[in-house]
């Protein structure tokens, strides 16, 4: 098992955002996260990653407890993530962008990189030509020395993606990466997935395309108002009255 959510609990203030929620991701998994607006997905992603810590209950990956550590902790020991809104450096290229991915998880690290250290030239080699390696992976090598902003929109979408498979993940979060994708997009988005999971990386997707999730997932686990309702595979989820009332709805 790769992680595993124990009970989670989140209060903000007076509200209950989740409670007693269970679930855990085998490795080579990709599991899909599902439910309807504000039903606390994205809180799920925020307490994996170290943005805030649960009320109440305990994750562990790995073998460690996430509780009380810091994103960039958590960073290292191999979780990485996606945003539901695009979160490039917009006036940086798709070079650059992962470069910075990169450089968070290489020994000298990004900042002491800006200062030349002995090895810098080695270290900086290597980084380029992992950084283009995944710009090929993602199928953006063509548009490596472009400035961020100005690409297509799926085409950002997938640079994001790439900027956190820089960091070497064992685990990929993914919050709604198919939002606003035109079908040509989600296709290609699909098959990159499966290729991610192919090369080793599991992958948690929160998504509200549900064809993708439907095609993609090993196993799905639905929540709605900070509870978790169901899981089980695809078919299993699609047939369930509690999913099917809460959120699919009827044909
Ligand atoms: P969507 O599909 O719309 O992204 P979601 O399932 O990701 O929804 P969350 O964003 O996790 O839902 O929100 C769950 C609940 O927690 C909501 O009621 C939301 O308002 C609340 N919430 C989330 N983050 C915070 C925060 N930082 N402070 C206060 N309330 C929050």
């Amino acid at each position: 098992m790769l992680l595993e959510l124990k009970q989670i609990g989140k209060t903000f203030g007076g509200i209950k955002a989740l409670s007693d929620v269970n679930f855990s991701l085998d490795r080579g998994q990709i599991l899909g996260l599902i439910g309807p607006n504000g039903a606390g997905k994205t809180t799920i992603f925020n307490m994996i990653t170290g943005i805030f810590p649960p009320t109440i209950g305990s994750i562990v990956f790995d073998g460690t407890n996430l509780l009380q550590l810091p994103p960039h902790k958590i960073t290292e020991l191999g979780i990485a993530r996606t945003f539901q809104n695009i979160r490039l450096f917009g006036h940086m290229s798709a070079l650059e962008n992962i470069k910075v991915g990169m450089h968070t998880v290489t020994k000298s690290g990004y900042w002491a990189s800006l200062l030349h250290l002995p090895g810098q030239k080695k270290e900086e080699a290597h980084v380029q030509e992992r950084s283009m390696k995944l710009l090929e992976f993602v199928g953006l090598k063509d548009v490596a020395d472009i400035r961020s902003d100005t690409l297509a929109y799926g085409q950002q979408r997938r640079l994001e993606i790439a900027r956190a498979l820089a960091t070497n993940p064992k685990l990929l979060l993914l919050d709604e990466p198919a939002a606003g994708m035109i079908e040509s997009e989600t296709h290609e988005l699909m098959n990159l997935i499966r290729k991610i999971r192919d090369n080793g990386t599991t992958v948690l997707l929160v998504e509200h395309d549900m064809p993708l999730v439907m095609t993609l997932c090993d196993r799905v686990v639905c929540i709605n108002f900070g509870v978790k309702i169901a899981e089980g595979s695809p078919e299993e989820i699609q047939n369930h009255p509690d999913v099917i009332e809460a959120y699919l709805g009827k044909e």
